[in-house]
């Protein structure tokens, strides 16, 4: 626009939605008429808040940059110059003026697992030291009666300063008279004591099952390191502390009032939850009830969850803008993370090719009984051959139930190939790659080597092959974070300084909308979010730098100065 437009002739331009006729556009509409736009001639529409003086990255490729937008009923009113979005505001309009800061659409992460009550009422294991870790043990143990379980969350086995792997013996030496678990924070492997080991009637004898290892010393002896499906065993033994359903209500709706704060202050408006099982969607409900949910999630539900939903005749979409039943989530191969996915060829100077968790049966199965049922799927596979497996699951149903736009998913989709690139597009599957590992778990990736780097975590490559992929943090394995996920992506720096696979570097651009308007896709939200656009959720972030000047190596360090989910500051959290 060469000039100040009029309120009037602003009014009639843009894609003005008025105050009771505001619906977000249909999926795949371009046109810029909107619902009752002819409505917002002369003076009825005022906007409930405008932000000035902003450089605006929407994620829209019709308006990709602007300096305002004003919002109402929380939702966005309209974008464009700071002249022109002055003029739908009045005396009662909030006026947020960011002084050339950088506003983007909330960020969204594809694939999380907040919960919180773990971190709040067990031992936080994310500890940089095996003393450390020690000594939070011995504090719980201390309050413990003998024969209870002590578990440990969030443990990183990489980042321990002493230089050496955590031994069952360690967790002897603080608590020989209970169980003891420390669970990584990739949920893939876990320690356990001599206690728990007894318990279990596990002993250098015990013969590894079919989807799981005990880890062993040199001698043959179990050294407490167990991954997969062999940690099975220890699921009914010992003594747990029971809780009260209501007790269990309760620790769920703290858990989730925690995560929700953590989330929106880091500028994530929404999460897809995945593996939401039945007190995830009550603790939803309850904090939601409190005016505590601060951002959207999209359930990715559990086997669980699944087959009771599905059985009561409901399918993926339902709910609204704060809480929508997804997909259904599976998990066919071990971790990135922790050095147990599935390849065609071995992890470096070893002959360990890592875990299958399911068969293709299996797979075929789960994905027959949701996709026949309406359901999209999201199946953790992590190394090639679990993907080529669950590609042959989404083309096999495709096949004999067809559908114009299934949108099934492959969560993590660490390591691929042309070939499975090109079935992906095919299929118009979603791939949900990490995007904080490279800079967060960088200590780890020598034991995939730089060839196979070249073609993991493979934004560029979807990117270059039309496929819409979202940011994934899979948090609590990954920090949920979104700016140091932008810097990961676009640096492919580790937070030592290294790089692994240049060649998947994306543009900042492209990592913004990654982590926005692609995310809105993988839950078929793309018309009601993702985006500064009018029509669409007024979920958005006030960054304090903008991240395309910023060293790249510090756009992690970039401040969150606001988070707004539907219009409404979330955080800063008043009165919290
Ligand atoms: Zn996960």
């Amino acid at each position: 626009m060469g000039r100040d437009l009029s309120r009037k002739e602003f009014l009639s331009r843009t894609a003005l939605l008025a105050a009771g006729a505001v619906l977000p556009r249909s999926a795949g509409a371009t046109g810029s008429a909107a619902p009752g736009a002819s409505q917002a001639k002369g003076s009825g529409v005022e906007a409930d808040l405008i932000v000035v003086n902003a450089r605006v990255f929407t994620s829209d490729s019709a308006q990709p940059r602007a300096e305002a937008f004003a919002v109402k009923d929380g939702r966005v009113l309209a974008v464009g110059r700071n002249a022109d979005i002055r003029n739908v505001a009045t005396a009662r309009t909030r006026v947020f003026d960011a002084a050339g800061m950088t506003v983007t659409p909330g960020f969204i992460d594809a694939h999380c697992h907040p919960r919180g009550e773990r971190v709040l009422f067990e031992v936080d294991g994310n500890l940089r030291s095996i003393a450390a870790l020690k000594a939070a043990i011995a504090k719980k143990a201390a309050e413990t009666p003998p024969g209870f379980w002590v578990n440990a969350y969030m443990f990183d086995d990489t980042k321990l300063s002493e230089g050496r792997p955590l031994h069952r013996r360690d967790l002897d030496e603080v608590a020989p008279n209970h169980p003891v678990s420390v669970n990584h924070r990739g949920g893939h492997t876990s320690w356990y004591n001599s206690a728990a080991l007894r318990l279990a009637g596990v002993t250098r004898n015990t013969p590894d099952p079919e989807h799981g290892r005990f880890f062993r010393d040199a001698d043959g002896e179990p050294n407490g390191r167990v991954a997969e499906r062999a940690r099975d065993v220890f699921a009914s033994v010992g003594q747990r502390k029971r809780y009260t359903p209501d007790e269990l209500r309760e620790r769920a709706r703290q858990g989730m009032r925690h995560m929700s704060r953590l989330l929106t202050a880091s500028g994530l408006t929404t999460v897809h939850h995945m593996y939401a099982e039945q007190d995830d969607l009550t603790a939803y409900q309850d904090v939601r009830a409190d005016g505590e949910l601060r951002h959207r999630a999209y359930l990715m539900v559990g086997p669980n969850a699944y087959r009771q939903l599905r059985d009561a005749g409901v399918r993926t979409g339902m709910g609204d803008e704060w809480i929508r039943i997804g997909g259904t989530k599976r998990s066919a191969d071990g971790s990135a993370s922790e050095r147990t996915m599935r390849m065609s060829t071995p992890y470096v100077g070893t002959d360990d090719y890592g875990i299958l968790t399911m068969s293709q049966e299996e797979i075929h199965a789960e994905v027959d009984d949701a996709h026949s049922h309406g359901w999209q799927v999201g199946i953790h596979a992590n190394g090639d051959v679990t993907i080529d497996m669950v590609l042959k699951a989404y083309e096999r149903a495709l096949a004999r139930w067809p559908h114009p736009d299934r949108r099934h998913r492959i969560e993590h989709c660490s390591l691929v190939n042309s070939d499975l690139l090109r079935r992906i597009k095919a299929t118009g599957t979603i791939p949900t790659p990490f995007w904080t590992y490279i800079y967060y778990h960088g200590e780890k990736w020598g034991e995939y080597g730089d060839d196979k780097m070249q073609h993991m975590f493979a934004h560029r490559s979807f990117l270059d092959t039309g496929i819409v992929v979202p940011g994934a943090s899979d948090y609590g394995p990954g920090p949920f974070e979104p700016l140091m996920a932008l810097q990961s992506m676009v640096t492919r720096r580790d937070f030592k300084g290294r790089e692994w696979g240049a060649n998947q570097k994306v543009t900042v651009d492209e990592a913004l909308r990654i982590g926005t308007i692609n995310g809105a896709h993988a839950s078929y939200e793309e018309a009601s979010k993702g985006s500064i656009t009018a029509g669409k959720w007024a979920d958005f972030v006030v960054l304090e730098r903008d991240p395309h000047e910023v060293d790249p190596n510090t756009i992690k360090d970039i401040r969150i100065v606001q988070t707004t989910v539907g219009g409404k500051v979330v955080y800063p959290a008043s009165g919290a």
